[in-house]
């Protein structure tokens, strides 16, 4: 079929039997006209997988008919990597932003890695460049860089280690250790790199880099919600600004507060990230209340349904990453995942914090 010349896409009883499972998981968070809509793109997807062995990884920020409907595995940048490279499939679709994609290419160079649309990028990511690395590196020579996995290709090439928000604070005293020295450099998200300072001896010298989504949440807003709703469990993403963090009942990534309501079961909850985070986490926990306010992340919601499936009839958009700087990458990337897994996920509790430090801001 041509390029661009999808069919009409039907909502059949054999599309609405096809798509039941999901349905039950989304039907909270979506009308039922939507559904009609959506139900028959999903079916169309997933058959197109199994004709062209592909995988569908759909990150926790993606709308709730793409992480219900179409991700054959869901949850945060680096668990979305780590099954590219497990997965026996040849193509890999992200639902997610451009440095996901590339870091999947980083861990799985023989697989086709597509993008449904290259524009999804992100502020994080694009705040730092591999020159600005190398400048770094000569003004604080023997220091070593520790790079959070929301980067390009091309910065965690200039890194030691990259880290995630859920062991931030291990991978920079792992580093401080190794590289015998008390000072660490962790880049780009200011934020992260105030809120691990305040839990760790070791200095830290930030970069001015800031999710754009985090960054808008305020202390006021929390304690606004918190009078609002007295039995509300507020959960804060280390991205936050450290006002946020102090108020907030929990601080942790992605994967963290999944696990967090999946084990605890809080009766009302208010998730302080992306919004399609609670839709998609409450497809699973029906019994717990789920409170706004959230922020929408503009770069993960260019990703639709219809994009997806453009993306894989037609094999666009390939990522590709330099072999050269992918080799450099994936060592940093790897030296991560070889250090063995925290006693504890980082909590980011200022309550507990050991310092009220500031970091080096460059
Ligand atoms: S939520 Fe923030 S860190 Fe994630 S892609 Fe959007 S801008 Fe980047």
């Amino acid at each position: 079929m041509a390029d661009g010349f999808a069919p009409a896409f039907a909502f059949t009883p054999e599309v609405d039997a096809a798509t039941a499972s999901v349905w039950s998981k989304v039907k909270t968070r979506i009308s039922p006209l939507e559904w009609r809509a959506h139900a028959p793109l999903i079916e169309a997807i997933n058959r197109l997988k199994r004709e062209k062995n592909a995988v569908v990884l759909a990150h926790n920020y993606m709308t709730p008919e793409i992480f219900h409907g179409v991700g054959d595995y869901v949850g945060d940048s680096l668990g979305l990597a780590r099954e590219a490279a497990r997965s026996d499939a040849r193509v890999i679709v992200q639902a997610g932003v451009h440095f996901m994609a590339e870091t999947s290419k980083v861990l799985a160079p023989d697989k086709t890695v597509l993008i449904p649309d290259l524009r999804a990028g992100c502020s994080l990511a694009s705040s730092i460049t591999g020159a600005d690395v190398r400048l770094i590196k000569q003004r604080y020579p023997g220091v070593p860089v520790v790079t959070y996995v929301n980067t390009t290709a091309e910065v965690k090439a200039e890194t030691d280690i990259c880290c995630t928000s859920a062991n931030a604070v291990q991978v920079v005293e792992a580093a401080a250790a190794a590289w015998g020295t008390d000072r660490v450099i962790l880049i780009p998200d200011e934020f992260l790199a105030r809120n691990v300072a305040r839990q760790t001896d070791v200095k830290i010298i930030a970069w001015r880099g800031r999710c754009e989504v985090h960054e808008r949440f305020t202390a006021e807003d929390i304690l606004e919600l918190k009078a609002a709703y007295p039995e509300a469990q507020v959960l804060a993403h280390p991205e936050c600004p450290t006002e946020v963090i102090a108020v907030s009942d929990f601080t942790g990534s992605t994967a963290a507060m999944s696990d967090f309501v999946a084990t605890r079961r809080p009766k009302q909850v208010v998730l302080i990230t992306e919004c399609s985070m609670a839709d998609n986490v409450a497809g699973d926990a029906p019994e717990t209340e789920f409170v706004r306010p959230c922020n929408l992340c503009p770069h993960m919601k260019r990703i639709t349904l219809q994009n997806i499936y453009d993306c894989l009839l037609n094999d666009r958009y390939e990522v590709r990453v330099d072999p050269a700087m992918a080799e450099r990458a994936r060592l940093a990337v790897q030296r991560m995942i070889d250090l063995p897994p925290p006693a504890r996920p980082a909590r980011y509790d200022l309550v507990k914090a050991r310092h009220h430090v500031d970091v080096e801001l460059i």
